[in-house]
This record gives structure tokens, C-alpha cells and sequence, in this order.
């Protein structure tokens, strides 16, 4: 079992395989893209799967691919396929705003991808275009209805925005009404790359409970399963659930098992911190493994308490600017 300095089980790994994206969140990137890395920059499938196997013998048992969009990376199946085939990996799931994913669907299911986490801010798609800036709400309704087509797990993640679909968080409760899906809102974070400033925190996880709690009286509080980053509530009749994520009031880092892993291995122990060495670096001067276990071992034996610690701790550059999509989520 791999453990960190506070007694936290590290189980989980979110590996992100690019930064590039076909869609515009302005949450998450400016309108012009970012600067885009460099194929030499990028690990290679074989080096992702090469520490993948390495932290899954040190005790990850669930992987979670995202990025920048997994789905605009070349050949992702045949990586995906390969990860599948892990011996050790338990749980296999993947992030995507479901612009390319519909036609995947059946495969993905094939080689093991237990769930699916599809981005989805709104229900309209005139404010989708707003949000993102593409015209591709269709397609991502079309990935929705596929994956329940084929019976997998679907969440449905949705950040929350001031002035930009607060008139969405009703209708997504909706949803769960007649789908079995989990529609978790989150909180914005300030990961929306360098050029434009972040408002500062308008909906917290109360705020949001409230705008719920004000339409649905008799939401219910359910279970949060052991490590779940998100407060987790039911409409009684509805076939699916909530979950509301404190991604930026951060009250979820006491039982954090994750680490991250961005697109140019650089391994983040916590969402908040700004890289903490780079495995890609190592494997590229032909590290032996036991060495590089070691070194996992190290920075996993220093990670900060919290995120308000790991920002605090930041190096490179104080504050946050960097995308989500370099991260991962
Ligand atoms: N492109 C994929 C997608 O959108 O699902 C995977 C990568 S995306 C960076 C992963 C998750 O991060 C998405 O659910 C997205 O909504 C969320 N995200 C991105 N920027 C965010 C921000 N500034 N605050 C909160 N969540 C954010
Ligand atoms: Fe792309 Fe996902 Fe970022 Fe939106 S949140 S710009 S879909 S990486």
C-alpha cells in the first residue's frame, strides 16, 4: 500500500495525455489556445505506459485519463487498450467533453473503461457556444445518449459560473430525474491559463446546495464514498444523484488519494502545487526502476497537507495561472 506523510492511502493516479483541446472553456483556457507543447515535450504512450506499470505494482489501483481532451491525442486507443490490459489497474476511467468520444463509446466499454466523466456546463446550446466556444452541443448530447446507451457509469461534471449558467444548475438537476447519471457541480478554480484573470469564487458548494436546496425542499443528503471529492444528495425519486464539488474552498484534502501526472511528466502531489519533479526527465536519462521508485516513494513521503499549503509552498510561479488542461482536473 502506498501512503503519504499524513497517512493518506495514494491510490489513484489522473494521468493527463496532452494539453491540446478542441474545445474553448474560457474557464479553462483563453480564446486563442494555449501554447501549445511540443511532441518532444509529451511523453510518449510507452513512457505513460511505463510508469503506469510502475505505480500500479507501488499500489495504484485506479487510473483516470483526461487532459486537455484525451480524445484529439492520436492513436488514444491503442494506449487506452493497452492500459486496459494492465494487470493490477482496478478501476479505468476517463474525463472528456464528449465532442469525439460517441463513437468510442462501445470500444471503450470493451476494453474496461468502468466510467465516464463528460463535461457538461449546460443544457442549452446557445450558452454552450458562450462557455465554449464551438458549436458542438449536439455532439456532446449524442456522447451522453451513446454511454447510456451502453449501460456505462456516467458523471456529469459542470462547473459552476456567475453570469454564465447559473440557469443551468435546475435543469440539470433535472436530468437526474428519468437518467442514472451523477451531475456534480463544481466550484470554479483560477486554472484558466495565463491571459485572463479569474473573478474570485462567486458560487461556493453552499451557494450552490442553497439554489438547489430552494427548488427541491426535500433534496437528501446520501452517502459519500470513502475518498469522494464531491457532498453527495438525491431528489428522493430521481434515478440519479448530485454532487457538489469544493474545488476551490478545498474541504475534501483530508482524505485526498490522488496524485497527478501532466502531459510533460511532471507529477503534482496535489491539485495546488506546481509540480513536484519530472518523471519523463528521469525515465528519458534511463533511470533504473528501483531508483525511480525511490524518488516516487520521496516526493509522496513530502506532500503538503492541504491545498492551501501546496499553494503557499508554489515555486515557479506564486498564484495560480496555469490551465486546467496542462493538469488534467
Ligand atoms: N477536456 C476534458 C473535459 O473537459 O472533460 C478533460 C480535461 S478538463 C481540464 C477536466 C475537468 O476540469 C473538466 O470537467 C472541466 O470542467 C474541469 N475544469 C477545467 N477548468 C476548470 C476550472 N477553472 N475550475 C473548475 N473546473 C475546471
Ligand atoms: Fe478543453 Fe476540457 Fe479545458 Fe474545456 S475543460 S477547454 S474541454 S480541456
Amino acid at each position: 500500500m502506498l501512503s503519504d506523510n499524513h497517512g493518506r492511502k495514494i491510490n489513484y493516479l489522473r494521468l493527463a495525455v496532452t494539453d491540446r483541446c478542441n474545445l474553448r472553456c474560457f474557464y479553462c483556457m483563453p480564446e486563442e489556445g494555449l501554447q501549445w507543447l511540443a511532441r518532444k515535450e509529451l511523453m510518449t504512450y510507452e513512457e505513460m505506459l511505463q510508469i503506469c506499470s510502475l505505480l500500479v505494482k507501488m499500489g495504484i489501483e485506479k487510473i483516470r485519463i483526461t487532459g486537455g481532451e484525451p480524445f484529439v491525442r492520436k492513436d488514444i486507443m491503442r494506449f487506452l487498450t493497452a492500459l486496459g490490459q494492465l494487470t493490477g489497474v482496478k478501476e479505468l476511467t476517463i474525463t472528456t467533453n464528449g465532442v469525439l468520444t460517441a463513437p468510442y463509446v462501445p470500444e471503450l466499454k470493451k476494453i474496461g473503461v468502468s466510467s465516464v466523466n463528460l463535461s457538461l456546463d449546460t443544457l442549452d446550446a446557445g450558452r454552450f457556444f458562450a462557455i465554449t466556444g464551438r458549436d458542438e452541443f449536439a455532439n456532446v448530447m449524442l456522447t451522453l445518449d451513446e454511454l447510456l446507451k451502453h449501460d456505462m457509469e456516467v458523471k456529469i461534471n459542470a462547473v459552476v459560473m456567475d453570469g454564465k449558467n447559473i440557469e443551468d444548475i435546475i435543469p440539470l438537476v433535472e436530468l437526474t430525474r428519468e437518467l442514472p447519471v451523477s451531475v456534480r457541480f463544481i466550484e470554479e478554480m483560477p486554472f484558466n491559463g495565463d491571459n485572463h484573470l479569474y473573478g474570485g469564487l462567486q458560487w461556493d458548494y453552499l451557494r450552490i446546495l442553497e439554489e438547489i436546496s430552494s427548488k427541491y425542499p426535500g433534496v437528501k443528503k446520501i452517502g459519500d464514498p470513502l475518498h469522494s471529492t464531491s457532498y453527495n444528495y438525491q431528489i428522493p425519486g430521481h434515478k440519479g444523484s448530485i454532487g457538489i464539488i469544493a474545488a476551490f474552498s478545498r474541504t475534501f484534502c483530508g482524505t485526498c488519494n490522488r496524485i497527478r501526472i501532466t502531459p510533460t511528466g511532471e507529477l503534482k502531489t496535489c491539485l495546488y502545487d506546481d509540480g513536484v519533479l519530472n518523471i519523463k526527465d528521469l525515465i528519458r536519462q534511463e533511470i533504473s526502476e528501483d531508483n525511480l521508485n525511490k524518488t516516487l516513494l520521496n516526493a509522496i513521503s513530502h506532500r503538503a497537507k492541504d491545498g492551501w499549503e501546496a499553494e503557499r509552498l508554489r515555486v515557479q510561479h506564486k498564484g495560480v495561472h496555469e490551465s486546467m488542461a496542462t493538469i488534467g482536473g
